[in-house]
């Protein structure tokens, strides 16, 4: 029989939208129509579409082998681990894996055994955080403690707890002897773009330290200069013992990746992880292309200055319509404008206008650009989100009917 659809139906699309053409922050749809591209395939592109250094460091490689397998040594994969590593003090090792899911994963599998390493293989809970994300995978919708993405999926793997968001009280009763690590996004992305205050990651840190436990961050979505630093955390002055990426790393490519402290990936040896993709050379080669714009050192001063004019503006539009906008949220790149009505209505008057941008839970909609968009941009979009919020004030209040 001959479905309609072969997908499995697990995405609620934007319906009829499908791109074929993109450049810098702007898509083209197949009708033709173009939009300022403020969801970044949900963070991802970090450097935009078709980026010209991007596209010739792919171009050479794909004339390269494009997978040799982790059994043979891959310059390029070296290379890539020695300039993460070099900007992220707090580690020494890096893995690379082909996914957010599977890098906080594998910081989850180097946190036990590393326990497991020091004598204590009873110390494998995680504690995690309500609202968190951290993937599909059995483990880390587990991790992540959210009913609706774990109902159906048989029992929960073991061993993850999840703890009121922020409530450092509930951290310091749920530490014990059990605990192997705390795992948490410095700035909850899917959750509703809500960010630690920098004083509670140094508690976080501090009681880690006091019971013997690991810090895992997870900055699958807030990595990579979207906060305004190269990762969100580095605010707090904090180290953490091991930090998961993805996203934006790969500027498009899937790539994944998890860093670790000598310490931290103590357990880890021959055998004890892998990934027949993790590393291959294409991925390398747009990890290594992204993080030839991403060291520039203009890169993070245009974020910050860029972010400003957005929080400028934002700001603005919430004293304007505080009826549809009640709260900002996030910093950088990583915004975060809290609903009065359905955020779906908002994220889709802002698509008729011409501009993407992505929902999130806690009724949030989120404003994730590229991160090399430039003024004209930013005023563009602040001018699209003012004209959205404008029209759907002018909207009869919805009544429990109309919500679907
Ligand atoms: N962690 C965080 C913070 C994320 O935002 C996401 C993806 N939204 C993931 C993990 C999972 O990444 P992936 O979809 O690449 O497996």
């Amino acid at each position: 029989m001959n479905h309609p659809d072969p997908l499995l139906p697990v995405y609620p699309r934007a319906s009829g939208l499908a791109f074929e053409a993109g450049a810098g922050v702007r898509l083209t749809d197949t009708a033709g129509t173009t939009y300022l591209d403020f969801a970044a395939g949900i963070a991802v592109n970090i450097l935009g579409h078709a980026h010209p250094h991007l596209t010739e460091r792919l171009h050479a490689a794909i004339d390269a082998p494009w997978h040799l397998s982790n059994l043979y040594a891959i310059p390029s994969q070296t290379r890539l681990a020695a300039r993460l590593l070099a900007l992220a003090p707090f580690a020494s090792r890096v893995f690379f894996a082909n996914s957010g899911s599977e890098a906080v994963e594998c910081a989850v599998k180097i946190a036990r055994r590393r326990h497991h390493h020091a004598g204590a293989p009873h110390r494998q809970e995680i504690l995690a955080f309500a609202g968190a994300f951290h993937g599909r995978t059995l483990a880390t919708i587990a991790a992540g403690g959210r009913a609706k993405y774990m109902e159906g999926f048989g029992d929960p793997a073991p061993g993850f707890r999840s703890l009121p968001f922020g409530d450092l009280a509930a951290v310091e009763s749920a530490l014990s002897e059990t605990t192997a690590a705390i795992l948490a996004e410095p700035i909850q992305g899917e959750g509703g773009i809500r960010a630690w205050d920098a004083a509670d990651l140094r508690r976080l840190r501090a009681l880690c330290d006091d019971h013997g436990a690991l810090l895992i961050l997870d900055e699958v979505q807030s990595g990579m200069g979207r906060s305004g630093d190269f990762f969100a955390h580095e605010q707090s002055g904090i180290a953490p013992d091991i930090v998961a990426m993805a996203k934006g790393l790969g500027g498009g490519f899937p790539i994944g990746a998890c860093l670790a402290s000598e310490t931290a990936a103590a357990g880890m040896e021959h055998g004890s992880h892998g990934s027949t993709f993790g590393g291959n050379p294409l991925a390398m080669a747009a990890g290594n292309a992204v993080l030839d714009i991403v060291e520039t050192p203009d890169f993070l001063p245009h974020i910050r200055a860029m972010a400003g004019e957005l929080d400028h503006g934002l700001r603005q539009i919430q004293q304007r319509h505080g009826d549809i906008i009640s709260e900002l949220r996030g910093r950088g790149f990583m915004r975060g404008l809290r609903c009065v009505p359905p955020n779906k209505t908002l994220v889709s008057a802002a698509q008729q206008r011409g501009l993407l941008i992505v929902g999130a839970d806690d009724n949030v909609v989120r404003l994730l650009p590229p991160l090399i968009v430039e003024s004209g941009d930013i005023a563009e979009a602040l001018s699209i989100l003012e004209d959205a919020c404008h029209h759907l004030s002018e909207q009869p209040e919805p009544t429990e009917r109309d919500i679907p």
